[in-house]
């Protein structure tokens, strides 16, 4: 059966803060049943983009601090990396304030790169993917993702915070392969977490962020840190906790599908303090239109008329590029500032949102979003 720990935590103050973090932890068995002396062990925050860790978009600097000082006092050496999209790692760590952690407490620090090819067994979403060496050659991996939605996935947690494994500027080839399927997505996400097989997940959930995630949405309080070694169970935790419907999480079909982690929460063992205190009614989600509920001949009419699209917001655009740069079906041209999308090339796969510093990538409802607003209203 697997365990998830919940511990309640309203501050990132760091006297409070790590107390919860090694609280978390101590309930799965303390780290030094993950971290014995001399292992080298990756600390994987999401670090998506360099902004300060009060807009909520990365992984709080306290939480990495906690579980770093954790690490060192169970006798491995740390290092602290990721490998952002578009900016330059270290700028991005410096911003988040991750970098002054590393500094204080003398851990490297450093981008993930190498990527190395690894081969995928029968069922996998593709045969071979392509991971960091510094994620491979761990002897132990600690996944620190940030709750958060998310836009493509509807939640970015403990299985899609690896998807930042996968180095750089490749990780738009990936989207660009795994196409227009959100289940094709989901199923290459949790190849990347098999591959990585992080052990624990210790989730910062004390301030997450709903609405237009993962880049643009809203701070949420929600006074939580949870830990887990199956990041599935601690997935499914979450969407429980915040009474989202399991199916309509494109991992949770997947993962369920093809039998990895624990995909039922009656079957996961809670520890700590009780799941229902978590409850947040009015957690906004994103609503997501599903391009593959026609056969393949018929995208054109569903990209077209049902699925929502980008638009650009003129006003707010400073012109940067960003959004060009990142797009894996290369699907966007500019001119005088002027974002023209082609839609039949965009796989929807809203990276050029996730990107954009200036919130000025909007996606327009589709017919199927709108509808199925008019339905739950
Ligand atoms: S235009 Fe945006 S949503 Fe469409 S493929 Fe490019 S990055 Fe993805
Ligand atoms: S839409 Fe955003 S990412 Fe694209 S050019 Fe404008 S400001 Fe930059």
């Amino acid at each position: 059966m697997s365990e998830v720990s919940l511990v309640r935590c309203d501050t990132y103050e760091t006297g409070v803060l790590e107390a919860a973090v090694r609280k978390a932890v101590d309930l799965m068995g303390g780290m030094s049943r993950f971290v014995k002396p001399g292992d080298r062990v990756l600390i994987k925050p999401n670090l998506l983009s360099a902004k300060a860790p009060e807009k909520r978009i990365t992984t709080d600097p306290s939480v990495v601090r906690a579980v770093t000082r954790m690490v060192l006092e169970a006798g491995g050496k740390p290092l602290i990396g990721d490998s952002p999209a578009l900016e330059p790692f270290r700028r991005v760590a410096k911003k988040c304030g991750i970098a002054e952690v590393a500094e204080d407490l003398g851990v490297e620090l450093a981008p993930l790169t190498r990527p190395t090819p690894v081969y995928l067994p029968e069922g996998a979403a593709f045969r071979h993917l392509e991971i960091a060496a510094q994620a491979l050659d761990a002897d132990v991996v600690i996944n620190l993702p940030k709750l958060k939605t998310h836009c493509q996935m509807l939640f970015t947690l403990g299985v899609k915070n690896l998807f930042g494994t996968i180095v750089a500027q490749r990780k738009a080839e990936w989207h660009h392969m795994a196409g227009v399927d959100r289940d094709t997505f989901a199923s290459l996400l949790l190849d990347i977490y098999l591959a990585v097989g992080p052990a624990l997940t210790i989730l910062d959930g004390v301030w997450a962020m709903e609405g237009n995630g993962p880049a643009n949405g809203s701070p949420r309080r929600m006074d939580l840190i949870a830990a887990a070694t199956d990041a599935i169970a601690l997935d499914m935790s979450i969407c429980t906790m915040l009474d989202v419907p399991l199916r309509s999480f494109p991992l949770y079909r997947v993962a369920r599908d093809r039998r990895v982690g624990e995909t039922d929460p009656g079957r996961i063992d809670f520890k700590g303090d009780s799941i229902e205190t978590f409850a947040v009614p009015d957690f906004e989600v994103p609503a997501l239109d599903s391009m593959g509920f026609l056969p393949a001949r018929f995208d054109w009419f569903t990209k077209r008329y049902l699925v929502s699209k980008p638009v650009q917001e003129r006003e707010a655009c400073k012109g940067c590029g960003q959004c060009g740069e990142i797009c894996p079906a290369d699907a966007i041209r500019m001119e005088d500032r002027k974002i023209a999308f082609d839609y039949h090339r965009c796989i929807r796969c809203y990276c050029c949102q996730e990107v954009c510093p200036e919130d000025a990538i909007l996606f327009r409802k589709g017919l199927l979003v709108k509808m199925l607003n008019w339905v739950h209203r």
